[in-house]
């Protein structure tokens, strides 16, 4: 990989893990000339933007809502390779459609001016206004944190005394709730509820998550969300080939068992067939608890990480169709009556009484992940992490085959169609599902963002018990989501550069 420039940095690092955080971390480390094994448990690449086949169905496992996909294309770019040439990205209008429970409907559009527009033409001129300053403001947020709070490395909560920054932030709302900022901006009640219900994705209700997080709705909303040609699998299955092409030596199907710590220092890893593979550090990038747990000495821990408070968890049901989905867009926000009771049924740790749901369809941009006619749905209900009294008492593999007919209820219902007679596969995947496959609460969503678990006060990306141990992914800073996980490599491999001048390869023998 001529890109990739001279090999100057000594010392090679082991990467576990090929999700989008390692493949981050380990594409940053290996265009700087880091020698980089990535050691992914699985058959194949991308974590929890994974993919299963089924009769000729495919499914993404985890995130269908792309957004911010510049931050895929600067790993492209240090590659000196452009992501256009391997990745084909369509801007979807609309974003989202969004259907409330009095049978209305709203379109979050690709532009500000088009949704300026629709909320013109369906609820007034004077909202309308109010939101162009609202995604103004939305705008203003996002520019003050990324630099500053998200896409940042932190020592110490002193690091947060950032004054013109910290100021700003304050002026903009950051420290309001979510909710009332919004609310301060735009009065119809459809807005307010399509514009707050990102909070979850930080694992918060909006009643209770910083106006910090109404970012998330930038992201989505104004910065805008995308298709991907072959489905969301191709953006995790493209960076694991271009990790390839920078040189990294990536080795699937080789789950690590542990972390070689000797005398208070990482000096490799050990795979389950028992391979000892020397590392000058480790970037560790399972569930942060789980890593900590399973992969590093018990007394490694550090308490905040045993006291975290863990995000709501998801059923998602995945359906293949012999029909299509009638009148669906790519991504169909259903909600509920009562907005806020399910964000307080989730808090509660209780099953929610009436859910509010995103529903997905690939196949609208991508026809060819199901066969001739058909369709793929995926469908994802907040549920209780297995933390909660209910979450944790449930028999979710009971709950799940009730799962499944409630989905397709529920997508009968809102008017898709027969969907019950059209379904050829039909699989739910619950928090006891995300337990299994390694995510900490039975959550795949992480600890939450509540502000004692974010920036500085997030588990930090450096292990402080076991040098040259460094984490990414969505337990550590800046967080959940693909591109705070993209992000999360590109502060570890900054953490990684900093360890390895002082931990050379003498140190890997
Ligand atoms: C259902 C669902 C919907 C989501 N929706 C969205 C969305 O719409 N938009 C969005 O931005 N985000 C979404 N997310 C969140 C997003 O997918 C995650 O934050 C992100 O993909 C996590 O990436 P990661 O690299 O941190 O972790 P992972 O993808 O989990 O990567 C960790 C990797 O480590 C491997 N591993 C674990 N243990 C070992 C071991 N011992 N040895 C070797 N390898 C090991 C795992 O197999 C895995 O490949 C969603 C997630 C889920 C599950």
């Amino acid at each position: 990989m001529s890109a990739a420039g001279p090999r100057h940095c000594p010392g090679r690092v082991v990467v576990v893990g090929a999700g989008l955080a390692g493949l981050s971390t380990a594409i940053r480390l290996a265009a700087a000339g880091v020698e980089v094994t990535v050691c992914e448990r699985e058959a194949r690449p991308g974590g929890r933007m994974g993919r299963v086949e089924r009769d000729g169905f495919a499914f993404d496992t985890g995130p269908s809502v792309l957004t911010m996909p510049e931050l895929v294309g600067d790993l492209y770019e240090l590659a000196g390779e452009s992501m256009t040439d391997h990745l084909t990205l369509t801007r979807l209008d609309p974003a989202y459609r969004a259907v409330f429970h009095d049978g209305s409907e709203l379109a979050v559009r690709a532009s500000v001016e088009a949704m300026a527009a629709e909320i013109a033409d369906r609820i007034g001129p004077g909202e309308a206004r109010r939101f162009e300053g609202f995604a103004e403001r939305l705008r203003a947020l996002y520019e003050v944190e990324l630099p500053h709070f998200i896409d940042t490395n932190y020592d110490s909560a002193l690091d947060l005394a950032k004054p013109a920054a910290m100021a700003r932030l304050i002026r903009l709302g950051g420290f309001r709730r979510v909710w009332s900022l919004v609310a301060s901006h735009l009065s119809d009640w459809r807005l307010r509820r399509l514009f707050t219900f990102q909070s979850l994705y930080a694992g918060l209700s909006p009643f209770e998550a910083l106006g910090l997080y109404a970012v998330i709705a930038y992201m989505d909303c104004v910065a805008g969300v995308y298709g991907v040609a072959g489905g969301m699998h191709a953006v995790s299955a493209g960076l694991a080939e271009l990790a390839v092409r920078c040189g990294v030596d990536l080795r699937l199907a080789t789950p690590v068992e542990r972390v070689d710590v000797v005398g208070g220092r990482a000096r490799g890893v050990v795979t389950a067939a028992g391979e000892h593979l020397p590392a000058a550090v480790v970037v560790c990038t399972p569930d942060l608890p789980v890593a900590y747990r399973d992969l590093l000495p018990a007394d490694a821990t550090p308490r905040r990480v045993r006291r975290l408070c863990y995000s709501p968890s998801c059923v998602v049901v995945h359906l293949g169709l012999s029909r299509p989905l009638a009148g669906s867009a790519v991504h169909n926000v259903h909600f509920a009556a009562d907005y806020r009771a399910g964000f307080d049924d989730l808090r509660a740790g209780r099953l929610q009484r009436d859910p509010s749901w995103l529903l997905s369809v690939p196949t609208r941009y991508e026809p060819a992940m199901a066969p001739p006619g058909g369709d793929v749905a995926f469908v994802l209900v907040p549920a209780p992490n297995l933390r909660g009294p209910t979450g944790a008492q449930l028999d979710w593999d009971a709950q799940a085959p009730r799962e499944i007919e409630q989905a397709v209820a529920r997508l009968e219902r809102a008017g898709y169609g027969p969907v019950g007679e059209a379904r050829v596969v039909a699989e739910a995947v619950t928090p006891a599902d995300w337990q299994r496959q390694g995510m900490a609460a039975g959550t795949p969503f992480a600890a939450s963002h509540r502000f004692a678990q974010t920036g500085p006060f997030r588990p930090a990306n450096v292990a402080p018990r076991v040098d040259g141990v460094v984490f990414a992914g969505s337990g550590t800073v800046p967080g959940v989501g693909v591109p705070m996980v993209l992000l999360s490599g590109r502060l570890a491999a900054e953490r990684v550069k900093q360890i390895l001048p002082r931990r050379g390869p003498a140190e890997m023998t």
